[in-house]
């Protein structure tokens, strides 16, 4: 389809990057099941390697399923372009190595996924990056952090486990006043509810594996650039603003343009580390996404009720959900995500650990399982699971207390879901 900025978010999700297959009409995006494709002439090829030429050379660097994907997850987002990739831990590596060299740090929220806690506190060490973590709700405490070494800021839009809302446009001007891109990991927000890039995020990563895919079947992640951000404005970023000596001194900036990102992820990120979006992963992603803005509705639609009858249950000590008019961050779900405060939250039960687990056995709806973002509801008891290694001081700080449990609310009927839920707290007690 044409460039179409007049068209609305629900004719997009199933639109963009898409158009029928030029060699049969197929009116879905096929799966191109290949890893390479026939250069016209050796001409031809010579320019594909150059960068003269846009065009597919091997599934590693490009793929035609895999692009449509990334077009669509880059209009979405309002971005320029693009990277789709094996997961969303691979985005996140995707997004920090064109900026990142060894000695340099990204300053980051403390409200964070787990795993991306474990990857920017131990792995990243490994390429001699390290992260500075702060709490970003002390605006002045993020600022004292950046130093002549920092190369990116990064947070959630809405974090994992308790459902918190980062104020993205007062941590953007930070981030620009220092001269330093902001990431946004938009996974539990989804275009739908949040566009960082519109509040000043430079760069959008994502788990396609959770919303954006929706049915639980295929990892996956993407990293989208708004193409707004001035690489050649410092000496920060080499990368992207000096010669590339493995394409003969080519400048992405200089070259690409809005587009330097999105070039340099897939020629260089892509081929020299591999982590590849599969076509088939895509085909079920793009399926996903075209409903995409009918799932997130009803998701916030029976998070929001459940949510605010839990509250009130016999059973619950606390609700930590942000679309609650008793929630500290109820103001900012209007400003950053006007379409609601998402689907996860967590749940202080007043059974205290052996409640939970109780709890958690007992339900018959939610499935107990590490995973979010599914159409299906989801719990997990952090305590005894991901964040078993961890003191009880440590679980606390991390949104995961012995008596917490996080739920990921799906689509099914809401009256099944209170049923369930009822059953299993009158369980918990
Ligand atoms: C799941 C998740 C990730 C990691 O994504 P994978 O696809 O599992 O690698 C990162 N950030 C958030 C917010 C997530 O929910």
């Amino acid at each position: 389809m044409t460039d179409g900025p007049t068209y609305g978010f629900d004719t997009l999700q199933i639109h963009a990057g898409s158009r029928p297959d030029p060699a049969t009409g197929a009116r879905q995006t096929p799966i191109y099941q290949t890893t390479a494709y026939v250069f016209r002439d050796a001409e031809h090829a010579a320019a594909l390697f150059n960068l003269q030429e846009v065009g597919y050379i091997y599934s590693r660097l490009t793929n035609p399923t895999v692009a449509v994907l990334q077009e669509r997850i880059a209009t979405l987002e309002g971005g320029a372009g693009a990277v789709c990739c094996s997961s969303g831990h691979a985005a996140q590596i995707m997004a920090l190595f064109p900026l990142m060299t060894p000695g340099k740090n990204v300053v980051v929220s403390t409200r964070l996924y787990g795993g991306t806690i474990t990857q920017f506190s131990q792995t990243i060490k490994r390429f001699g990056w390290s992260a500075t973590f702060v709490d970003f709700d002390d605006l002045d405490a993020v600022k004292a952090a950046i130093d002549d070494d920092t190369r990116a800021v990064f947070c959630e839009s809405i974090a994992n486990p308790g459902g918190y809302i980062t104020d993205l446009k007062a941590i953007a001007k930070i981030a620009d006043k220092a001269g330093l891109p902001l990431i946004v990991d938009n996974t539990g927000a989804t275009p739908y509810l949040c566009r960082p890039i519109e509040h000043g995020a430079t760069l959008v990563v994502h788990s396609t594996t959770k919303y954006l895919t929706g049915t639980g079947t295929v990892t996956g992640g993407c990293v989208v650039d708004s193409g707004t951000f001035d690489w050649s404005a410092s000496d920060k970023f080499p990368s992207l603003s000096a010669p590339e000596p493995a394409y003969h001194g080519l400048k992405f900036h200089e070259t690409f343009g809005p587009l330097a990102f999105t070039f340099h992820g897939i020629a260089v990120g892509l081929r020299d580390l591999g982590m590849t979006m599969n076509p088939q992963g895509a085909h079920y992603t793009l399926i996903g996404m075209e409903t995409l803005s009918l799932r997130m509705e009803r998701h916030v639609q029976n998070a929001t009720e459940l949510a605010e009858w839990l509250e009130k249950h016999p059973a619950v000590e606390a609700v930590t959900y942000a679309g609650l008019k008793s929630s500290p961050y109820f103001k900012r779900v209007k400003s950053i995500c006007p379409r609601g405060a998402g689907a996860l939250f967590t749940v202080a039960l007043k059974g205290g650990y052996d409640g939970c687990i109780k709890f958690v056995n007992a339900l018959e709806i939610f499935s107990h399982v590490a995973n979010l973002g599914d159409a299906r509801s989801l719990v997990i008891h952090s305590a005894s699971t991901t964040h078993r290694q961890l003191t009880p001081e440590q679980q606390t700080a991390a949104g995961a207390a012995p008596n917490v449990v996080r739920l990921s609310i799906g689509i099914e009927d809401v009256e099944d879901l209170k049923t369930d839920l009822d059953r299993a707290l009158a369980a918990s007690m």
